[in-house]
């Protein structure tokens, strides 16, 4: 094997915000549950750090990682291993950003989620300034809400136009093409999100390249497909890796259909896979009404 990308999600499942279409929203962890959640992330990085073949890691709470000590210094302790290609977390940039300065930031991304209601724009908007001042890779995204469209819009002209500002498809929410443009002329890859990915039988990545890995070391295909391939920490999964076709009937998360192969998006993402940073250019509409090309 000369490289893995792993999906890591350890037990924590709290959150310092309180969105309403998240189970997580407010929900606090107990000290031995936090305690958990620290042990198996550092057993997990020092697995990382043994291998001799490359890895990416995103790291995928369900709740925030960044505030936690440990996963900063997870991040950090990774990006500075030659073998690690890409390190990355799912964060809602609550946390203070001054650790990145300890990290390669030719390893480090993050994926950077704006939740209006639960933080002020001008203080997010702040946060993705940040990081742009400190060449922290970065991706920046919304929910396509249509309550949240007058803000994607706002962040979309504040933000340099070299970020990308990708949008979700609201879960159960169906988009009118009118609808759909107004989010399109937002994120001009929108249609990747707009619809669930028809995936049974298509051959995806994960269960090969790519697994999801829990606290315990469980070893599962990708985030939606509950059976085992094995163990990580024994090392039981490496004999189930192989390309197989995707069991399921849609895939609707870009964690997993990044890799069904059919969609091509690691060409559209190359360089950015795990962090959602098109690899450009992409069209990226100009808060004039202008459309200049642009590149990551
Ligand atoms: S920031 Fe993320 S994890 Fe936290 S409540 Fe909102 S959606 Fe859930
Ligand atoms: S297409 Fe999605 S659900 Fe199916 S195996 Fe791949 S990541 Fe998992």
């Amino acid at each position: 094997m000369d490289h893995l990308t792993i999906l890591y999600r350890g037990p924590l499942a709290s959150c310092d915000y309180d969105c309403p279409y998240c189970p997580f929203a407010k929900r606090r962890d107990t000290p031995e549950q936090l305690r958990a959640d620290r042990a198996a992330l550092e057993r997990f990085t020092a697995w990382v750090a043994a291998q001799s073949h490359g890895v990416s890691v995103l790291f995928t709470p369900w709740g925030e990682g960044l505030v936690r000590s440990w996963y900063r210094r997870a991040l950090t302790e990774l990006s500075h291993l030659p073998h690690v290609e890409r390190v990355a977390i799912q964060t809602n940039l609550s946390a203070r950003l001054d650790w990145t300065a300890a990290a390669d930031l030719s390893r480090l991304a993050l994926w950077a989620t704006y939740h209006p209601g639960q933080v002020p724009y001008e203080r997010f908007l702040g946060k993705c300034r940040e990081l742009a001042d400190r060449n922290v890779r970065h991706s920046v995204g919304v929910v396509g809400l249509p309550e949240h469209l007058p803000h994607a819009r706002r962040l979309r002209a504040d933000l340099p136009p070299e970020t990308y500002l990708w949008v979700n498809a609201a879960e159960g929410h169906a988009y009118s093409d009118a609808e759909a443009a107004e989010w399109t002329a937002i994120d001009p890859l929108f249609a990747y999100s707009r619809h669930p990915h028809a995936s049974r039988g298509l051959p995806c990545r994960t269960g090969d390249s790519v697994v999801s890995v829990d606290g315990d070391g469980t070893v599962r295909r990708c985030h939606f497909v509950p059976e085992v391939l094995g163990n990580l920490y024994d090392g039981s999964f490496r004999g189930a890796l192989r390309s197989r076709p995707c069991p399921l009937p849609v895939c609707d998360c870009h964690i997993g259909y990044v890799h069904l192969e059919p969609l091509g998006l690691y060409d559209v993402f190359a360089g950015g896979v795990l962090e959602r940073i098109p690899a450009g250019p992409w069209r990226v509409p100009h808060p004039m009404g202008a459309a200049p090309l642009t590149s990551a």
